[in-house]
């Protein structure tokens, strides 16, 4: 009957926000969810209890009374399930076990050769299997695998394009799904680790920002009114390959003069190539730039003009609060941040009031980690508390 369906689905969405304000509030009481979510105390009661035997929800004692009798307070179980986040990148792979808090219980990291979309979807596996068979027992076990990719996916996680993998085409959700058979979300690296920022890094109380991922490429994930925009089919944030010299050299997406053929890690490590010859590495340069070596330094300046010419393009298009750039080149961050600072200076719109705050993350190498970990958590919710009704 309609009306009973209607009732049900009311009170999935009242269990899923009280739920909400638990995950987000907790240590809180039943009279102050009720309070901030405007229902009633009988209400709120009975879907605490109904999320009390679902084991999301503890009771963990009396707290401050108002007046009158002193309320129990309640507690998020975040250790009732575990999600694995995944970051896939170009050379290697960024795999963590999180409860569903997003506190980081194991890590593991491997190096991959990129001999085929095969071997390293393999690798993968193996990883995915080692942090599921370390997870400590929970009344869900292993809830869900995020995994960010750099490149473009569908709606169904296929892998359609990756320019700097060389993968086209790869069904990489069907095949997780078909090996683990536990839910797995597929999303864009960058977009992965502007999540990642949004709900554990520096973008916390921040609406609108924009996290970029500067690696072999360059990619960006934007945050609009504290939701992720990913454009009318999903490709949004490509931002890497915006031209920024209209008859520059030609990019592996056909493009010519795209920004990441400057401002990236891989551009950097080339143009060093060709300065010093023989083989660099960013800790190479590092180490070289912390010595005072000029060329190096000059090196690292030069990078940081280049992503001030992007970062301009971004403020102007998007006038966000706050650009957070994430990735390996946070540890040059003393010699890349002047350079660029002055160029928002001297090149941003002159009638913005105020320029954007731009830094470097703070959550090192985990933005895209944290991030995918909790698409996996966030798809586990959904699924709990709104469409399966637990007795
Ligand atoms: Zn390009």
């Amino acid at each position: 009957m309609k009306q009973t369906g209607d009732l049900n689905l009311v009170k999935k969405i009242n269990k899923s926000i009280v739920l909400h304000h638990i995950r987000t509030d907790s240590p809180i009481s039943r009279a102050r969810i009720a309070e901030i979510a405007g229902l009633t105390k009988a209400t709120v009661s009975s879907l605490v209890n109904e999320l009390m035997e679902s084991r999301l929800v503890d009771e963990i004692g009396v707290g401050e009374s108002s007046g009158g009798r002193k309320p129990m307070m309640l507690l998020f179980n975040g250790t009732a399930g575990y999600a694995i986040g995944v970051d896939l990148g170009v050379h290697d792979i960024l795999a963590v076990l999180t409860d569903l808090t997003g506190k980081v219980v194991r890590e593991k990291r491997v190096l991959h050769d990129n001999n085929s979309a095969e071997e390293v979807i393999d690798q993968l596996k193996t990883i995915i299997r080692e942090l599921i068979s370390s997870a400590p027992e929970s009344v869900y076990g292993i809830i869900g695998i995020g995994i960010g990719v750099p490149g473009i996916c569908d709606e169904d996680g296929n892998l359609l394009f990756a320019p700097n993998l060389g993968w086209e085409n790869v069904s990489l959700l069907e095949q997780m799904e078909e090996t683990f058979n536990i839910p797995v979300v597929i999303d864009n690296e960058a977009n992965a680790g502007a999540v990642g920022e949004k709900q554990f890094g520096a973008g916390k109380d921040t609406a609108n920002l924009v996290y970029i991922s500067i690696g072999i490429g360059i990619g960006a994930g934007i945050i609009i009114k504290g939701e992720l925009y990913r454009g009318a089919t999903g490709f949004a944030g490509e931002i890497g390959h915006i031209s920024i010299q209209h008859d520059g050299p030609k990019c592996r997406c056909g493009s010519l003069g795209c920004w990441e053929l400057y401002a990236s890690e891989h551009a950097l490590l080339e143009q060093a190539r060709r300065e010093f010859g023989g083989a660099v590495t960013l800790d190479m340069l590092l180490g070289r730039a912390e010595a005072g070596e000029a060329a190096a330094i000059a090196l690292f300046e030069r990078l940081g003009y280049y992503l001030g010419v992007g970062v301009v393009n971004i403020i102007n298009g998007y006038n966000p609060e706050f650009i957070i750039l994430g990735g390996r080149l946070a540890g040059a961050e003393k010699w890349l941040m002047k350079p660029l600072l002055q160029l928002l200076e001297k090149r941003s719109l002159s009638h913005l009031r105020k320029l954007p705050k731009v830094e470097f993350s703070q959550l090192s190498d985990r933005s895209t980690v944290l991030g995918a970990a909790s698409f996996a958590v966030a798809k586990f919710f959904a699924s709990t508390t709104v469409s399966v009704e637990r007795s």
